[in-house]
């Protein structure tokens, strides 16, 4: 049984959002993450926390076959419709944990993980199973929005995050992955940094975030100093309501060694 219980909890009010929601159905981080490694078209690839299968639709028509692992039942079940609709026949969806991948060691030569890592309890844990059923000279593939060097911005935006989703565990800064990469005997190479807008009251409603918790996290961003406001390019209405602000994109290769 699977324990992961918080971020099924928030991921199955909202399936449907995720596959539908621009911000991941068309990213163009998407095609980044396809064109960063060569594809000889017989590779084995792993997504992991794959929500309505956007990544693993996007890689399937470079490589031989996908696999989507999501720990939400429904996400799983939209993804698996999804890759149908789109007539991606060599992409499997299966329910299973970042922290307990149910595969052999050296099993992949691609595992991809986008904007799902920051929902991981031990990151640590996920990173070395990643690196674990990755072939020598496979490459890992991560795109996920992260937290800046300097202490206090990283605590406003996480904050910020688990406010409105409590199964956010934490975005991480880009020296907190040089480090697991390295731990976990990966090359690091970051490919590209880029600025996520963020749409505000879309982003309150994909979250599913209950009516009672909503002024605190208005108040969080219209209380936030000039130096969030810079770095998050928040932007606020006259009457100080939260109308858009961004998350930091990274999208990071590893190499296996
Ligand atoms: N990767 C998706 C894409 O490219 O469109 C979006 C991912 S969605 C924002 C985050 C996903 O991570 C959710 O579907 C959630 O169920 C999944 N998730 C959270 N914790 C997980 C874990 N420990 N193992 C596997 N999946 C997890």
């Amino acid at each position: 049984m699977l324990m992961k219980t918080s971020a099924q909890k928030q991921f199955s009010k909202n399936a449907e959002q995720y596959r539908d929601e621009p911000l991941f159905s068309a990213g163009h981080d998407l095609e980044a993450m396809v064109k960063s490694v060569p594809l000889a078209g017989d590779e084995a690839l792993l997504d992991v926390g794959a929500g309505a299968g956007h990544t693993a639709i996007a890689f399937s028509p470079f490589v031989k076959q996908c696999t989507g692992i999501d720990v939400t039942e429904e996400m799983v079940k939209t993804a698996a419709l999804y890759a149908k609709e789109k007539n991606a026949c060599n992409v499997t969806f299966l329910q299973g944990d970042a922290e307990k991948l149910d595969f052999p060691d050296a099993s992949f030569d691609i595992v991809t993980c986008r904007f799902a890592a920051h929902h991981f309890p031990d990151i640590s844990r996920a990173m070395s199973e990643i690196a674990r059923v990755l072939k020598p000279g496979g490459s890992f593939i991560l795109v996920d929005h992260h937290a800046p060097e300097d202490k206090a911005l990283d605590q406003f935006i996480n904050l910020l995050n688990q406010m409105r989703d409590p199964s956010h565990v934490r975005e991480y800064s880009l020296a907190e992955w040089n480090k697991w990469f390295e731990e976990n005997g990966l090359d690091y190479t970051e490919q590209g940094r880029w600025n996520i807008p963020i749409e505000y009251d879309n982003w309150i409603h994909r979250g599913a975030v209950p009516e009672e918790k909503r002024p605190a996290i208005a108040a969080h961003l219209t209380g936030s100093s000039q130096a969030c406001r810079d770095e998050f390019q928040i932007v606020l209405a006259e009457n100080g309501r939260p109308l858009s602000f961004c998350l930091k994109g990274v999208l990071i290769l590893g190499k296996k060694r």
